[in-house]
């Protein structure tokens, strides 16, 4: 399913703290959900789980601007290994086709299960259940855990971003690590950390001058930035000697 390309104008700091569900109680894969079916309407709930992937990391580049760093501790020595997830390799990965559906043989009958989309993947909580809701024949034939094992694998090749498998050497002992990272996971955290930043500054400039939020926010972000230092260092009480230049 073709997504519609970012929004031509980036989302705003308003925006985004209007948008951005705050309760870090609720599962980042709701959380980013919400976010997006907010910037792309009810068609979001028909996108595989690539195309999700895909739109969080563009929305990610776009509000966040930075790479995205993860960790990974080796299962050799133990080593928290810093690494960053590879972006653009992801998000130039080919789009699944709409419908798109793979067969598989289940005791030498073929049977055809489509490509999860979000509501199948927001309702079904196991992968034997995913296949129920997925199946395309009349009756859903027996599986056992090898069968959902090589669906889930077949519905991987069909949707390659569906899934976020990275491949590092431990720094320390050589070790070769393959890390499964959930862009859901990343994308949340970055963002509750920019609408924390954005939070902060309206409460200091609230504070210092009274605006409104609405008002606080439509600045732009560098001079939202240099009123936040003025009231920082009018109330430091010992305000440090500058270098000259
Ligand atoms: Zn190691």
């Amino acid at each position: 399913m073709d997504a519609p390309p970012l929004p031509a104008a980036a989302l705003s700091a308003a925006d985004i703290v209007r948008l951005w569900p705050l309760s870090r109680r609720r599962p980042a894969a709701e959380r980013v959900l919400a976010l997006l079916v907010a910037v792309d309407g009810r068609d979001t709930l028909g996108y595989p789980l690539g195309t999700r992937n895909q739109r969080l990391l563009g929305l990610h580049q776009m509000l966040v601007r930075r790479p995205i760093e993860a960790h990974v501790v080796c299962p050799g020595c133990r080593t928290d290994n810093e690494f960053t997830l590879p972006v653009q390799a992801v998000t130039a990965l080919a789009r699944a086709e709409q419908g798109a559906a793979v067969r598989l043989d289940v005791d030498g009958v073929e049977s055809a299960f489509r490509l999860p989309v979000l509501s199948d993947l927001a309702t079904a909580d196991s992968l034997h259940a995913l296949a129920v809701r997925t199946c395309l024949e009349p009756a859903v034939p027996q599986l056992s855990d090898g069968d959902l094992d090589r669906l889930a694998e077949a519905w991987e090749v069909l949707d390659p971003a569906g899934s976020l498998l990275v491949d590092l050497c431990c720094a320390s002992c050589g070790h070769g690590i393959a890390a499964e990272a959930d862009p859901a996971d990343f994308v949340a955290r970055d963002l509750d950390g920019l609408v924390d930043e954005l939070m902060r500054d309206v409460d200091v400039i609230a504070g210092g001058y009274g605006w409104s939020e609405e008002s606080i926010l439509a600045l732009p972000a560098a001079r939202r930035r240099r009123y936040v230092e003025l009231i920082s260092e009018t109330r430091s009480p010992a305000r440090r000697r500058a270098a000259r230049p």
